[in-house]
């Protein structure tokens, strides 16, 4: 006998909502906030500086530039990769919207490259296909914290004459055969929105081992705006500037750097706890056929941003819509990461279709993100567990 679904009226499993992700704050933030306020800078001041070379130090990457999101870090890089109208650029389907928008800001056209199935990653060979004289980068995503396949996109990057731009929102922390993301495409961008890893309340970064991508870089984080003096007519102070192409403010606060400082202390213990849990996770579900197994590659040590779970469809009498509804009534509120970025209206509207990506379509329908963030007690990882397996044994073919 089955435990009654909260959906049809029983208990739910616990009695407040749990969400997927929620950020880690401690006082140790909130002072490094209030002292910055408290002093002279509140932007462009040290503490931007004190975090890049932190970034650098921690990733190995030559170069760090910080900026005010993940996405307007993605914006940056085609900026810096010097995209433009005409120019194609290759992504994942299975993405958040702003892996393929950085590529529209610049007029660029998005083609959407299939993901593999086991992995959920963009497929290389995939990536292969869709090359043309008109491609000028590739944004790989490191889904749910797993590193691409960074070596096959490497080359076929190199082979193509194109920018290797990898989105690692997700995977700040993870390595690559022993190597740190951030130093290994062209440029790495990461998000430190409160869900990810390490967080500023908003914020983003760029590595980059090319000094010459780096400089342009600092450029398109601030209006295109120089003040080289090398550049400076005779008959202008020291007052002068130039503005040398359209840019935007991209900045970030000093006070958002120094709590970013503060969390990237922090950051060991947070990629501990989200490996123990995704760890429980896996070994719970294991003896379930119910859930498909999860798949990395093995060069890929990941530190875990999402645990997404795959139903397997065929064992289940309910789809992925029911078994969310069940799981909210149970008072887990999980997620889906990500509807297929090209079934969105706007790129619709600019003449992608369904079917595009097959294999992404596949993969949409049987995902739920669990709740999965340091602060979890094992008591919330085990109500996750409960609901989880209760409405299983509910559904069970
Ligand atoms: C969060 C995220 C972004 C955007 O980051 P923001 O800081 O929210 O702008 C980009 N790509 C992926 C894969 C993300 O998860």
């Amino acid at each position: 006998m089955s435990e009654k679904l909260a959906v049809f009226g029983g208990d739910p499993v616990r009695n407040t909502r749990i969400h997927y992700g929620r950020q880690s704050v401690d006082q140790g933030d909130i002072e490094a906030v209030a002292a910055t306020l408290r002093g002279d800078f509140i932007t462009c001041g040290p503490k931007i500086k004190e975090f890049e070379d932190k970034l650098c130090r921690y990733t190995g990457a030559k170069y760090a530039v910080v900026v005010s999101s993940g996405t307007a870090a993605l914006h940056c890089t085609c900026m810096a990769a010097g995209i433009k109208a005409g120019d194609e650029v290759i992504t994942t389907p299975i993405t958040f919207a702003a892996s393929a928008n950085c590529a529209r800001y610049c007029g660029a056209d998005v083609v959407f490259a299939d993901v593999r199935y086991d992995t959920m990653n963009i497929d290389p060979q995939k990536i292969r296909e869709k090359v043309n004289e008109r491609t000028k980068a590739v944004v790989a995503v490191d889904f749910t914290g797993q590193a691409v396949e960074i070596d096959e996109i490497r080359k076929i990057c190199d082979d193509n004459g194109m920018f290797f731009i990898e989105d690692a929102a997700h995977s700040i922390g993870t390595k690559y055969k022993g190597k740190m993301i951030g130093s290994l495409a062209d440029m790495t961008t990461f998000s430190f929105h409160p869900v990810k890893t390490i967080t500023g309340g908003e914020g983003g970064a760029i590595l980059t081992n090319s000094k010459k991508l780096y400089d342009r870089l600092l450029l398109a984080r601030t209006h295109f705006i120089t003040r080289d003096p090398a550049l400076r007519p005779e008959e202008e102070g020291i007052w002068w500037y130039d503005q040398i192409e359209l840019g935007y403010n991209y900045r970030l606060t000093d006070f958002q750097a120094a709590m970013l400082i503060n969390q990237l202390n922090k950051i060991d213990g947070f990629i501990c706890r989200r490996k123990e849990i995704t760890r429980i996770y896996d070994a719970e579900f294991s003896t379930y056929d119910e859930i498909l197994k999860r798949t990395e590659i093995p060069e890929s040590d990941t530190c875990n941003h999402l645990y997404v779970m795959r139903l397997n469809l065929e064992k289940l009498k309910c789809d992925r819509k029911l078994f969310f509804k069940a799981m909210y009534a149970e008072n887990i509120q999980a997620q889906v990461h990500y509807i297929p970025v090209y079934w969105f209206s706007y790129y619709q509207s600019l003449g992608h279709k369904r079917g595009e990506c097959p294999i992404a379509e596949k993969v949409y329908s049987e995902i739920i993100s669990l709740p999965l963030y340091p602060l979890m007690s094992d008591k919330d990882v085990n109500d996750v567990i409960h609901a989880v397996k209760k409405i299983i044994d509910y559904y069970r073919k």
